[in-house]
C-alpha cells in the first residue's frame, strides 16, 4: 500500500490530534486548532469537522493543515510517527516542523510591528520638531521640521486606533499602511545609522581636541 493508504487505514484524525496533544472530550469534541476557540467547537473522530470555521479533513488532512505541510508529508509524517511501514521508493522524513501560525497569531504580530515602528516614528518627529525648528522668520522651513508638523497628530491618532479600536479598525489600518510603515521603518534605521555614524565623529574630533 502507498503511504496515503496505509496512513488513512491505520490512524484517524481523532488519533493524530491526540498525538499533537490536543484534548478531545467524552463527546468526541475538541478546541479546534485551526481558529482561535474558546469552547469546543471541532467534532473529530475519523474525520474532523469544526461547526464554527468550517474546517474539515481525514488525518491526512489534518496533520496537514497543523503543521503546514504538503499532503504527500503529512501522511509520511503520520507513518513515522506512528510507525507504519508503507512502500515507497522515496522516503526522507519532513524535518524541523513547526505548527503554522495562526490567522491571530499573525493579526497580532502584525499589529504589534505597526505599533512598534509608528510609535518609533513618533518620538523621531518630536526630536524633528524642536531640533529643526527654524531659529528665526526668515529662515526657511526644513523639511524634517515640515514632516513632523505634518505628520505628528496623524500618527497620534494611528496609534489611537492601533491601541483602542474595533479588530476591524485595526486590521483595516494595518493593511492600508503596510507599505507605509515598512518604508517608514528603512527611515528610522538609516536616520539612526547616520546619527550614530555622526556621533562618533564627533567623539573622535573631541578625542582630538584633547
Ligand atoms: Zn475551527
Amino acid at each position: 500500500m502507498n503511504v496515503f493508504n496505509v496512513a488513512k487505514a491505520a490512524v484517524s484524525a481523532k488519533d493524530v490530534a491526540a498525538f499533537c496533544g490536543i484534548k478531545i472530550n467524552r463527546n468526541n469534541m475538541c478546541l479546534c486548532p485551526f481558529h482561535n476557540d474558546k469552547h469546543p467547537s471541532m467534532k473529530i473522530d475519523k474525520r474532523y469537522f469544526c461547526f464554527a470555521c468550517g474546517a474539515k479533513g481525514d488525518a491526512i488532512d489534518f496533520v496537514s493543515a497543523y503543521f503546514g505541510l504538503g499532503l504527500k508529508d503529512a501522511a509520511i509524517k503520520i507513518c513515522d510517527d506512528f510507525n507504519l511501514s508503507y512502500d515507497s521508493s522515496y522516503h526522507h522524513p519532513p524535518q524541523n516542523i513547526k505548527p503554522k501560525k495562526s490567522d491571530e497569531q499573525i493579526f497580532k504580530e502584525a499589529n504589534d510591528y505597526c505599533f512598534k515602528v509608528l510609535s518609533d516614528y513618533l518620538h523621531l518627529l518630536k526630536e524633528w520638531k524642536i531640533e529643526y525648528a527654524p531659529k528665526d522668520e526668515s529662515e526657511e522651513w526644513r523639511p524634517y521640521f515640515c514632516e513632523a508638523l505634518n505628520e505628528i497628530s496623524h500618527v497620534e491618532y494611528l496609534l489611537d486606533i492601533l491601541l483602542y479600536g474595533e479588530v476591524s479598525d485595526r486590521a483595516f489600518l494595518i493593511q492600508d499602511y503596510r507599505k507605509k510603515v515598512i518604508d517608514i521603518e528603512r527611515r528610522i534605521n538609516e536616520h539612526t545609522a547616520r546619527r550614530k555614524a555622526n556621533d562618533k565623529r564627533f567623539s573622535r574630533m573631541h578625542g582630538e581636541c584633547r
